[in-house]
């Protein structure tokens, strides 16, 4: 077996992850067993253990390990969920679901980065993950509902499609708010009813749909904190 040269990165960013507040240790677990590195462009993979958004190409980003972990933390993840991501992107977030769930439903808008990120997933052993390329504002209403789901790109709303896919006594994290900057925001059904807490300020590229933002305006770069957060006291 090929030894893997990242092995000591990935403890420090772990490392890093304590310091900055995560606490969950199963979170802190995988994020030091996944191989982030092969989910990133090979010239810059020198770079996947830094605490930051990279770019993955087609203008789309993987997020900063401290915000996958946040909302990884926040989706309260205890192994047999059902979730639904919107998002793939790189598909690294959807590994660390993967590792912590049941199964893990993750619809891309971009074919390229879909066929990309199913392709590692698929090499990197991952048998209960399904993604398709598709419009996720609309969210999966076959799979429906989800015991989770996830939002990796920014939202000026929460649609009414996604909530109704989230199962009774289920989570939601997803950042909401301008296009260029949001707050993430957990959400959780409870009889029905929203409850919902912000986590901290952010900067995610924008989602683009039917109930997302409208093509042709994309910021310029994404998945990481916003000016001046720290992601806590909100
Ligand atoms: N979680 C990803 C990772 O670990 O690499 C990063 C996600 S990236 C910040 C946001 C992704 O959302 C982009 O790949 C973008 O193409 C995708 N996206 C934008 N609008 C979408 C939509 N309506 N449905 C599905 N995916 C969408």
């Amino acid at each position: 077996m090929t030894e893997d040269p990242f092995v000591e990165e990935r403890r420090r960013m772990v490392e890093e992850l304590r310091r900055l507040g995560v606490r969950d240790e199963r979170v802190l677990r995988v994020m030091e067993e996944v191989p982030r590195h092969l989910f990133v462009p090979e010239h810059i993979q020198h770079l996947a253990y830094e605490d930051t958004p990279l770019p993955i190409g087609q203008g789309q980003t993987i997020s900063q390990p401290y915000i996958v972990a946040l909302m990884t933390e926040a989706l309260s993840l205890r192994g047999g969920e059902k979730v639904l991501e919107i998002g793939t992107g790189s598909g690294y977030q959807t590994a660390i679901l993967a590792e912590l769930a049941g199964e893990v439903f993750s619809i891309e808008r971009i074919p390229a980065l879909a066929e990309e990120a199913r392709r590692r997933l698929a090499l990197l052993g991952y048998g209960n993950v399904k993604v398709r390329v598709g419009d996720g504002t609309l969210g999966w209403p076959e799979e429906a509902p989800f015991d989770r789901i996830i939002v990796t790109g920014g939202l000026p709303d929460l649609p009414d499609t996604i909530w109704a896919q989230l199962a009774e006594g289920g989570r939601l994290v997803a950042p909401i708010g301008g296009r260029y900057d949001q707050y993430l925001w957990v959400y959780v059904k409870e009889g029905g009813r929203r409850r919902r807490r912000a986590l901290c300020p952010c900067t995610f590229v924008p989602i683009i749909g039917a109930r997302g933002w409208p093509e042709d305006r994309g910021g310029p770069f994404a998945g990481g904190l916003g000016p001046g957060g720290d992601g806590r006291d909100v």
